[in-house]
């Protein structure tokens, strides 16, 4: 056998030698009965048929036929691995959350990577945001910061959420991708400009899993012990350092090894190679979030770091890859609901979405006792509340102690330390539009002061490349939007958009559509 196979390669024949020298288990069924013969069904005669009396079988069928979850709507094909978090320089000024109680304390934490559209058997090199996780289990119960490898994201508003990923997924009729709904989208709506630039830039194909920054993306709340509060966002930059794909090679990959990102997690770990962030955090006071030029609290911008310095907190390490996939990876869910004391959230009205839809799709997807589960159970904080009973209740269901509070038996009482911050909260309910906000100037200086002139041009070209399949008119809308960021970038991939239009057949941009009791219909450059 060759000598330099890869770790993952050699999972099996690693197993083997760690299992030294004890003998193999008995086969049993799911019950523990040991079996005589895991060969040969239970027939009469040697043709058949088979009897029912056979629960050697049934049992193992019974339980291959409920093998699949559903699939995560997003995130879907991920990696993960678990390690810990270390506390390097002092924010108690901050934050009282015990996590980072003093320098040179350490968290075990699991962290996950992801890509986001495609499903659990997509490859992982393709242009799409990355997921970055991380599940702190703290003693003081779990925090989950449920971020990506973006500072920022395509909406800002939760009501757009669900039409934002249909765009993303499949087509309802031909359950394809399609370019017209995730152009149309993206073109109708000005505050995806920023994340959609990202995207065609370099950054939108990390190499792997490991050379990419991390981020919390959502402002956040941290509260001291005098209770006084700032707002904060979260960044996790790679030690690795940044390092992306060509177009060429992530279509290599993704066509030869789909699994890219998860192998190459994998066997770093596996060699002892651990991957690690340096964590950070940018902090705002109420009276600077006044003041800020932009809403503070607006997922699609970033705060500048000239104004809003990185403060250095801490590492991320990755030491341990999962022992079983299914059970410490796809059943690990992170739900942004999840903070300790002395961290809450901000008024993101992304983030307030999604700390009531993580929890509600985990309860769909795991069970409503999916806390209950090794991998996300708050194993470092004793829970003691008044949930009982449910589906897979997996623990002894807090035994006798009392179901109702208040009660007069020596219940849990609360902890005046966790009482949430007081904040102010004036104004008119109402169905505030977002989207007529300046949605140009951010991208506007990533554009111009952060990309090169190389960047720059590989931007457009990676945009121009995917926009020349919707149709005309969205071409058109979408290079309207970008003249309002710079002329430059309109011109550049309008230029490209004109040159790939003139190549691509007569009809490329005709999409019909067929719909019962009705002809079909063209729609190309006559709209
Ligand atoms: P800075 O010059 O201080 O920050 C620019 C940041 O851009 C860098 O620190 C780096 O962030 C990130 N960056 C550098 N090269 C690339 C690239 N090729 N693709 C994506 N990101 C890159 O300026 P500001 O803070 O004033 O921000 C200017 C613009 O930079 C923003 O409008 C935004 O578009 C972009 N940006 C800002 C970030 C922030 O949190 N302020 C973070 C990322 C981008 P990092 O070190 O996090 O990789």
């Amino acid at each position: 056998m060759a000598d330099n196979r890869e770790k993952t390669t050699d999972q099996m024949k690693t197993w083997k030698e760690n299992r030294g020298s004890l003998k193999p288990d008995v086969l049993t069924t799911a019950s523990g009965n040991p079996i005589g013969d895991k060969l040969n069904l239970l027939t009469a005669g040697p043709r058949g048929p088979l009897l029912v009396q056979d629960v050697v079988f049934t049992d193992e069928m019974a339980h291959f036929d409920r093998e699949r979850i559903p699939e995560r709507v997003v995130h879907a094909k991920g990696a993960g691995a678990f390690g810990y978090f270390e506390v390097t320089h002092d924010i108690t000024r901050y934050c009282k959350a015990k996590v980072f109680e003093h320098i040179g304390k350490t968290t075990p934490i699991a962290v996950r990577f992801s890509t986001v559209a495609g499903e659990s058997g997509s490859a992982d090199t393709v242009r799409d945001p990355r997921g970055f996780a991380v599940k702190f289990y703290t003693d003081e119960g779990n925090w989950d910061l449920t971020g990506n490898n973006t500072p920022i994201f395509f909406i800002k508003d939760a009501m757009l959420f669900p039409s934002f990923i249909h765009t993303q997924k499949r087509n309802p009729q031909t359950h394809m991708k399609d370019p017209d709904m995730v152009w149309d989208f993206w073109s109708l709506r000005p505050e995806t400009l920023h994340q959609v630039t990202f995207l065609f830039s370099d950054r939108g194909l990390p190499d792997g899993y490991r050379h990419m920054n991390g981020y919390g993306s959502h402002t956040f709340k941290l509260i001291n012990a005098d209770g006084q509060p700032v707002y904060c966002k979260f960044h996790y930059k790679t030690d690795q350092g940044i390092k992306n794909m060509s177009v060429e090679e992530a279509e290599r990959q993704a066509s030869t090894n789909p699994d890219y990102a998860i192998g190459d997690l994998f066997n770093a770990i596996a060699n002892g190679n651990y991957p690690s962030w340096t964590f950070y955090i940018q902090v705002m006071t109420f009276e600077q979030a006044e003041r800020y030029p932009f809403n503070p609290f607006d997922l699609t911008k970033v705060w500048s770091h000239k104004e809003y310095p990185l403060i250095p907190v801490g590492k991320l390490v990755l030491n341990r890859n999962p022992a079983n996939y299914f059970a410490e990876v796809e059943q690990l869910a992170f739900d942004p609901s999840s903070m300790p004391p002395g961290i809450e959230p901000s008024p993101d009205k992304m983030l307030q979405g999604r700390l009531f839809a993580y929890p509600d799709t985990h309860r769909h997807r795991l069970g409503a006792n999916y806390l209950h589960i090794p991998v996300n159970c708050p194993y470092r904080a004793r829970v003691a509340n008044y949930q009982r009973d449910g589906p897979m209740c997996m623990f002894d269901n807090q035994g006798g102690a009392p179901n109702y509070y208040p009660n007069s038996f020596s219940a849990p009482e609360n902890e005046p330390r966790a009482l949430e911050s007081r904040f102010k909260v004036s104004p008119d309910v109402a169905r505030y539009n977002t989207d007529d906000e300046d949605n140009v100037t951010q991208v506007r200086n990533f554009y111009t002061q952060v990309l090169n002139e190389d960047e720059r041009q590989r931007l457009c070209q990676n945009l121009a490349g995917s926009l020349k399949a919707a149709q005309l008119f969205i071409q058109k809308r979408m290079v309207e939007t970008l003249k309002a960021v710079h002329p430059d970038y309109a011109n550049r991939v309008q230029t490209l958009l004109n040159k790939y239009n003139a190549e691509a057949p007569k009809n490329a941009n005709v999409r019909v559509y067929s719909r019962p009791g009705a002809s079909a219909v063209a729609a190309s450059s006559k709209m």
